[in-house]
């Protein structure tokens, strides 16, 4: 467990199935000794699974980024059992976090604040700024709780592929490369948390996530959205957010559609593509809502992962079928957004960023 070289020997993944709402006390005291040795744990979060290293040594988070092939460029989110957490790993905490965080925590919200010395400069890629939230997931929590120390982890997948939403995705990426994986069944909100940051004025989305931009600005007032940076990744937005960060090895064509409901225009495109792309003999793949009326030809895949009605089951949904489709060993997969209203925002950059092409609906 938590050795220095935990990344370098392969095979050597274990896995602990917990209880999602009453984790074994063993399990947990077992992840939280391996995170306080300077091991690597995969973790269930309500948003996707991450993968946790104790945030206050370099170390053991240079480990993450060599399990991952993360760029170092790319800052960690800090996860926190609480908002009192806070000021171990904040400089400065003004009165609009404290109400985000009264608001929105335990929940897929991060906070970008100025940083405290403490944390390594592994963890925030060498800004002045440090990312954190506390995640609503009893397992998350308790881990945390027992480690008692902050957990800096990103998604525990590799770098350029699907966020895990099951464990199963996470020993798909990184079996061998990780101490251990706490295995609670697939999570419950499926995009990562909403990145906001509180050190520009007014407050800025930096990645839109599972706290939707409305409820947010209930609170906060008019937020801005920063623009996803598709063809310079050098201009992107936050650290680490390049086009290709969640890129699927088939090819992604994404058809945009204007609203959560299908338009008609929109499905007339997929189902036209659908075809041309059968003809050329190439695997097909489409990621659908459970009702939109498209018109398929044979032996297409189709994915369907919720109702237009029910963004939050098409988010739950989403990784999972990218992933899956992959694993089919399609060409192209063929998906459209969900409009920009509450989780549709998210839906829609998850898919920007991993499309090869985008046409509009
Ligand atoms: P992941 O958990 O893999 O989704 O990655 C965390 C993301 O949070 C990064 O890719 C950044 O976009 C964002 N992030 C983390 N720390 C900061 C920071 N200090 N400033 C701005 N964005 C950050
Ligand atoms: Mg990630």
């Amino acid at each position: 467990m938590g050795s220095a070289d935990a990344t370098l020997r392969p095979g050597t993944t274990e896995v602990l199935i917990v209880d999602p709402e009453i984790p074994d006390p063993a399990a947990i005291a077992r992840a939280a000794a391996i995170v306080r040795a300077g091991g690597l744990v995969a973790f269930p979060t309500e948003t996707v699974y991450g993968l946790g290293a104790n945030a206050l040594d370099a170390a053991a988070v240079r480990r993450v980024f060599e399990a991952k092939g993360r760029p170092a460029e790319d800052p960690l989110i800090v996860h926190l059992a609480a908002a009192e957490g806070l000021d171990r790993v904040a400089g400065e905490v003004p009165g609009l976090a404290r109400r985000l965080a009264e608001a929105f925590w335990p929940g897929p919200l991060t906070l970008v604040l100025p940083k405290r010395p403490a944390v390594p400069a592994e963890v925030t890629a060498g800004l002045p700024t440090v990312a954190v939230r506390v995640p609503a997931h009893p397992v998350a929590l308790a881990l945390i709780r027992a480690a008692d120390v902050p957990v800096a982890a990103p998604s525990a997948n590799r770098f350029g592929r699907a966020s895990p939403t099951s464990a199963q995705h996470v020993l798909d990426d990184l079996e061998g490369r990780v101490d251990l994986v706490l295995d609670a069944g697939p999570t419950a909100v499926g995009v990562e948390s909403t990145v906001l940051d509180l050190t520009r004025n007014p407050p800025t989305i930096l990645r839109p996530g599972g706290v939707a931009r409305e409820a947010i600005e209930r609170v906060a007032g008019r937020v801005a959205v920063a623009e996803l940076s598709l063809r310079d990744p050098a201009g992107a937005p936050s650290p680490g957010l390049l086009a290709s960060h969640y890129a699927v090895t088939p090819e992604l064509i994404v058809v945009e559609c204007p609203t959560a409901v299908a338009t008609a225009s929109a499905l007339a495109r997929i189902a036209e593509l659908a075809r041309a792309e059968r003809e050329r003999g190439r695997r097909v793949g489409v990621i659908l809502a459970e009702e939109d009326p498209v018109d398929l030809p044979p032996e297409v895949e189709a994915r369907r992962i919720g109702s237009a009605e029910d963004l939050a089951a098409v988010a739950r949904g989403l990784f999972a079928a990218m992933r899956e489709l992959e694993a089919l060993g399609v060409d192209v997969i063929l998906a459209r957004t969900f409009g920009a209203q509450g989780l549709g925002l998210a839906i829609r950059d998850r898919l920007r960023r991993a499309a090869t092409r985008l046409l509009p609906g």
